[in-house]
């Protein structure tokens, strides 16, 4: 091993594989450590990986990738107890090149892409766990890992380190995370044979389906549950705010039991075999949480940087895009052999010229009011099931005066004035 190294990243998910990727196709000597077995083997993911900024790295890579199934049709449920209100899109434009987005297993599609940096020239190192940064006069020159002299040094440290980034809290970057800025997780694989996934998502071979679950999945908290078609598994979980689940008295895998067993859920789910129990958090702070991302010698990507869209799911994607801007910089950086923190900021300009951010942005107070006014989730879902059940029954009442009946009960549990307010309060945080 070279004493130094231009770059080592540390974390070999989505954000710091792609970073070293790019590094490494642009002729710098770069370390990717990883502390678990293989890149992803303590990875979770619901599963869907998206294939804009994948391509951006790799062009056509669905063509070699591990991936499980293209995704065709995406449904949201608005779940009560014995109900759901569905709506959603399919579209067979998704089932064919270049695709929209694709489920996978992060165990088989980290391994590969990290082959794909290491390919490119990237040293990947496994089972190796950064204790913390090496910092001196301010400035980060490298990492001490668990390993016997343990001491690596490079020129740019890159933090890819997940959600709960303790080298970035070692080096002040942020604080302890707040319960309400995590969401806590919890999934599981159930084996299923392709035929039955396919029957009963209405799917051909190369088709996949995923089901966002609001309402009754978290028992009116604040956070989704999810239900996503593999080749021949399904990805089911749940998860909810940290806050919300102590306030409530919740336990994850007692919500995840409550799902599987719900009566909307269960016969999707007849026959399966669990193969895998996984847990893990989400960073749900959204854009007031995004840390400091860059410092002299150091930059912070992905869900260490806290950037996750939980409203679309997307955080795998902001990894990737993150890494590879990281990477951007980390090149001009190199060429100009200057490493501060004002040369990398070309690396934090860029994310806030990004769809990352501005996304972030705009939803900056969506997760809050969903928390602080838990009637969207508590009493909404069960109205709209209401009145699709009162809309739909056929019983001889004139349509008219059903669609008055449907308004006045909803006016009259809420009250108009409290309706007119949470849909107005509704509007502004997703605008
Ligand atoms: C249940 C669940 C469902 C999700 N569903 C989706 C989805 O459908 N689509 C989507 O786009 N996103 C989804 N996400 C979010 C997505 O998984 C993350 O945003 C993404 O994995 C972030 O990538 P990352 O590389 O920043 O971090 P991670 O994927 O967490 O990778 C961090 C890596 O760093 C390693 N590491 C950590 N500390 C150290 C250390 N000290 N030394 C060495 N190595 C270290 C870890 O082992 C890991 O490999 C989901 C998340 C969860 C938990």
């Amino acid at each position: 091993m070279p004493e130094k190294f231009d770059v080592i990243v540390v974390g070999a998910g989505p954000a710091g594989t792609a970073c070293a990727y790019v590094c490494a196709k642009n002729g710098l000597n770069v370390l990717l450590l990883e502390r678990g077995e293989y890149p992803g083997s303590k990875n979770v993911m619901g599963g869907v990986l998206y294939r804009k900024q994948m391509e951006e790295l790799i062009p056509e890579f669905w063509k070699e990738a591990p991936l499980e199934r293209p995704v065709v049709e995406q449904r949201f449920w608005m779940m009560d107890k014995e109900s759901v209100v569905s709506f959603g899109y399919k579209g067979l434009e998704w089932a064919v090149e270049p695709y929209n987005n694709f489920t996978v297993l992060r165990a088989h599609f980290d391994q590969w892409f990290a082959k794909k940096a290491v390919e490119a020239g990237a040293l990947l190192i496994n089972e190796t766990v950064v204790k913390e940064c090496l910092v001196e006069n301010g400035k980060v020159v490298g990492v001490r890992t668990d390993r016997p002299d343990g001491d690596l040094f490079a020129d740019v440290v890159v933090l890819a380190d997940g959600v709960n980034s303790l080298l970035s809290k070692q080096l002040g970057f942020h604080k302890e995370l707040r319960p309400d800025e995590v969401a806590l997780t919890v999934m599981e694989v159930i084996n299923l044979p392709k035929e039955k996934i396919n029957d009963r998502f209405n799917l051909e071979d190369n088709q996949g389906c995923t089901i966002e679950i609001f309402g009754d999945s978290t028992q009116g908290n604040l956070g989704t549950a999810f239900l996503y078609t593999n080749k021949e598994s399904l990805n089911i979980g749940v998860g909810t705010t940290l806050s919300s689940m102590i306030k409530a008295k919740l336990k994850p895998y007692d919500l995840l039991d409550y799902l599987k067993n719900h009566p909307m859920v269960k016969p999707m789910l007849a026959g399966g075999e669990s193969a895998e129990y996984l847990a893990h958090l989400i960073p749900e702070g959204g854009y007031r949480s995004v840390p400091k991302v860059v410092g002299d010698g150091v930059v912070i990507v992905g869900d260490a940087a806290q950037l996750v869209n939980a409203i679309h799911r997307e955080g795998s994607n902001m990894a990737m895009a993150s890494g590879k801007m990281a990477a951007e910089a980390i090149v001009k950086a190199k060429a100009a052999n200057d490493f501060s923190a004002s040369r990398l900021n070309s690396y934090r300009d860029a994310l806030y010229n990004s769809f990352i951010i501005k996304d972030l942005e705009k939803y900056k107070d969506a997760a809050h009011t969903f928390e602080k006014y838990p009637q969207y989730f508590k009493e909404y879902v069960p109205m709209m099931n209401k009145a699709a059940s009162k809309f739909f029954t056929v019983d001889g009442t004139p349509k008219r005066d059903k669609q008055k009946d449907i308004m006045r009960s909803i006016t009259s549990e809420r009250g108009t004035i409290n309706v007119l307010k949470d849909m107005y309060r509704a509007w502004k945080a997703v605008k």
